[in-house]
This record gives structure tokens, sequence and C-alpha cells, in this order.
């Protein structure tokens, strides 16, 4: 049973710094002619109108993308983000929050290829009806992420972004990704993976980057945006990790210049900051 939805988190401070990121990456892949593949191991609904009962609950969007949405002099990498996130709210206010899969699809050219798993019954319905009109370019299954890129490595374009970005409600994800990155790491050396992973109080969440930094990978870089001290009974998210394995050589370089900003940008308290780290061959 699966009870994350993530329409009650879209659009907070985690979305952005993942997001951002994969806008990165797929542009940057994007740069050569051949035709890649992206990989979305939990996809989610695909779009999240930020006026819904659900995204309302929470309005976690307010204290991520609801920061940026005023701003202006963003940095480059920030403002081709928000940009994206702008052209389904034409309106000018901030309705409508896209999700992993929108962004893929905006950044990809007609030759790329979506492969997109998402394993609740209803979320995987609203992806389907929102992919419809894309023919073999996008394919949605309802099915598990992790037994699915198994099958799909290495892809056909030998050129591949795979996103991993469960919802860790279930602590056996923490081992799962862990599981399925030295897999992929066998079958396809040469792809570029982005995993995300939530900064929790758990030890799980304590040990996952020190995991993930002992994979056979000689290249990775690992950035946090924590945005509070982590609060005292325990709960909830202060912050967020993304760790990527074969990155562009220009995401240091960029997040250098973002990273700094959006701490300012989305401090919700004193405790706020980030880290960045990287590993080279
Ligand atoms: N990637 C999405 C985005 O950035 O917009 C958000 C994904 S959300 C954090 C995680 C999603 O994974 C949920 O929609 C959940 O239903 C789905 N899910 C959970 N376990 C899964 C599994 N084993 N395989 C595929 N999807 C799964």
């Amino acid at each position: 049973m699966l009870s994350y939805r993530h329409a009650f988190h879209a659009g907070n401070h985690a979305d952005v710094l993942k997001h951002l990121v994969l806008v990165q990456l797929i542009r940057y892949l994007g740069r050569k002619d051949k035709a890649f593949w992206v990989i979305d191991t939990h996809a989610g609904a695909g779009s999240y109108a930020l006026d819904s009962a659900q995204a309302a609950k929470l309005a976690e969007y307010r204290e991520g993308i609801g920061r940026l949405w005023g701003r202006k002099e963003l940095p480059p990498a920030v403002a081709d983000y928000v940009e994206l996130v702008r052209g389904v709210n034409p309106s000018g206010g901030l309705k409508v929050y896209p999700g992993s899969p929108d962004f893929a699809l905006w950044t990809t050219r007609a030759q790329d290829r979506l492969r997109l798993f998402e394993l609740h019954s209803r979320d995987v319905l609203r992806l389907r009806e929102h992919f419809a009109s894309f023919g073999t370019r996008v394919m949605v299954e309802h099915s598990d992420g992790f037994a699915g890129l198994k099958a799909l490595l290495p892809p056909p374009p030998r050129r591949a972004l795979v996103l991993i970005d469960p919802a860790y409600e279930d602590k056996h994800d923490y081992d799962r990704v862990i599981h399925a990155l030295k897999d992929c790491l066998q079958r396809f050396p040469g792809g570029t993976y982005l995993l995300w992973y939530p900064q929790l109080t758990r030890l799980e969440a304590h040990d996952l980057p020190l995991r993930l930094k002992r994979l056979p990978a000689s290249n990775w870089l690992h950035v946090t945006l924590r945005v509070r001290t982590p609060a005292a009974d325990g709960f909830g998210m202060h912050g967020s990790g993304l760790f990527v394995i074969n990155p562009p050589w220009t995401l240091q370089g960029t997040l250098q210049e973002v990273m700094p900003w959006l701490v300012e940008v989305l401090r919700i308290n004193e405790g706020a900051g980030f880290t960045l780290d990287s590993q080279a061959a």
C-alpha cells in the first residue's frame, strides 16, 4: 500500500534543488546530437495543481518555488528552471507545479525518449493521461521502477540519464537505492545517475551519503541543501541531497554559483546551509 503522494510536497525546497539539477543534466546531454533516454524510476503524477486540496494542505511550495517566483536577477541555472515553471503558469500567478517527467519532456528533443515508472495506481493514470499524445517518445509503466530500470540498461542509444527519486517512506528504499545503483554501474557504467534523498534525523538517511560514496563509481558529485535546523522532536525533513554519478564537468561550477543564492532565498532559520563535494577519476 503506497501512502506517499507527491502532490502534498510538490514545489518544495527539495523539488527546487532536484529539478534545477535535472534540467542542467539534460541540457548537457542535449549538447550532442546523438539521442539519449531519460529514465525516471519514480515519476509521480506528472503535474500538480497548487490549489488542489492536497497541495494547499501543507503548502510546502510556498517555501520552495514560491520564494523564487517574484525574484529578479536569478543565477542563469535558476532562471532556466523558473522559466520552465512559468511555461505552465501563463497568467503569471503560481498555480501549477510540474513534475520531473515534465521537466524531462521540455528539455529533450524529438529523437530522445522518456521511460517513466510509477507504482501508485491513481498517479500512474494521471501520468498516462498527461503524456497520452506523445506516442512512443514517452512510455509510462505501472510497475516497480527498480525492477524496470534493470530491464532497460544499457539503453539502446548508450546514452541516458537515470533519475532515482523514491519517497523513502519505506525504509527499505535506503537499501534499494544502493542495490539499484550497484547493479546500474555493472550494466551501464557510463550512464548519468541522479539520486535524490531526504535529510531527516533517522539513521538510514544519515548513513546514505556515506554508503553512496563507497559505490564503485569514480566520478560523482554530492550536493545538499539544508533549509533549517533539524526539529527537536526529530519530525520532518530539514533538507535534501543529490548524488550524481558521472556528472557533467560543468555542474560543479554551476552549483558553486547557485547554492549560496539558494540558501539565502530558501532559508527558514540559521540552520540553513549547503555542502558540495565531488570526486573525479
Ligand atoms: N520524481 C517525481 C518528481 O520529481 O516530480 C516525484 C516522485 S515521488 C518523490 C515518489 C513516487 O514514487 C511516488 O509517486 C510513489 O507513488 C512512487 N513509487 C513508490 N515506490 C515506487 C516503486 N517501487 N516504483 C515506482 N514508483 C514508486
